[in-house]
């Protein structure tokens, strides 16, 4: 299960302080090497470790909490609200255009899930959202990327814009948005090729994209199983592209959280849905309230 270790370290230590009658500043310093110790154990970046640390050491011992009468209680009220605002604090929605279509970019590594969530995402917005979305297979460099896009397509009856591997992404998409026009989508999702590492000639790919379809959302698609990678990774997209949300998956296998905590920190872009499965309904917005609740129990 993912953040199992997080979950009962934090668990564990939270449980110690939240009965005491009284705490004192000793107590919460205790408490927070041992959250420290479980952060970093869980891959969590170390600078975002050391604010939160820090944020929560000076919630806890600045105000009246210790001198409540439940200071436990509210020490940990005060780690369970942090945690929430490490990620992000509110469900950010996604964004529609006010004039349709709506115009979302898929981008990622190889691997990493991007095919599969555009598929899923397609689902959500068409069980959800009411729509009618048109999915666009712009990996040229792939053909069997283009091919599990229009199996997804098929299995959802979600029409699926390909144009094969001999034409440029961009004239791709360009046709795509006339189709969709012509046809009446009011989404359209583009799959975009993913590679193995980050390089330039990709990222100048997604930026010609970027340019002609201006679109409503870049969602970044992660792999939560590969914990700082994934954190460098979306930094990296963020720079050079410019993303507007994350897709994080993978959340249903046993990742330790580093991503998922240290995502919106380091890159201020926010988690926008998980990847909870293979599963084509497998995709979930993302509520980081719900998420601080489930670690600390
Ligand atoms: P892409 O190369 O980024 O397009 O990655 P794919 O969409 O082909 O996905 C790679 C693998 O990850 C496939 O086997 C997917 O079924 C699997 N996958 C994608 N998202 C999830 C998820 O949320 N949970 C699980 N368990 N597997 C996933």
């Amino acid at each position: 299960m993912a953040f199992e270790g997080l979950a009962e370290r934090l668990q564990g230590t939270l449980q110690k302080i939240r009965g005491k009658g009284k705490v004192n500043e000793a107590d919460v310093k205790e408490m927070m090497r041992e959250v420290r110790f479980a952060l970093i154990e869980a891959d969590v970046n170390l600078k975002v470790v050391r604010e939160f640390v820090k944020k929560v050491s000076e919630k806890a011992v600045g105000q009246d909490v210790l001198k409540s009468l439940t200071p436990g209680q509210q020490v940990v009220k005060i780690v369970q609200d942090e945690l929430t605002n490490l990620m992000g604090g509110e469900q950010e929605p996604i964004q529609f255009a006010r004039k349709a279509p709506t115009v979302i970019m898929m981008v990622g590594l190889q691997g990493a899930g991007k095919t599969t969530t555009t598929g899923k995402l397609a689902a959500l917005l068409r069980k959800r959202h009411n729509k009618k979305p048109l999915l666009v297979a712009a990996d040229v460099y792939r053909p069997a990327a283009i091919q599990q896009l229009e199996t997804l397509g098929k299995q959802l009856t979600i029409p699926v814009f390909s144009l094969g591997t001999d034409i440029s992404p961009v004239d791709i998409v360009r046709q795509a948005l006339e189709q969709a026009e012509k046809e009446h989508h009011d989404v359209v999702i583009v799959d975009t090729a993913g590679r193995l590492h980050v390089d330039e000639t990709l990222m100048q790919e997604l930026k010609d994209i970027q340019e002609l379809a201006t679109p409503d959302e870049v969602f970044l698609v992660v792999d939560a199983m590969t914990g700082q990678d994934a954190v460098n990774v979306a930094q990296n997209f963020n720079e050079t592209v410019g993303i507007s949300g994350v897709v994080l998956t993978k959340l249903d296998g046993d990742t330790r959280g580093g991503a998922a905590l240290s995502i919106r920190s380091v890159t201020e872009k926010p988690i926008k849905f998980v990847g909870v499965g293979e599963h084509m309904d497998a995709l979930e917005p993302f509520h980081p309230e719900r998420m601080a609740s489930r670690i600390l129990g």
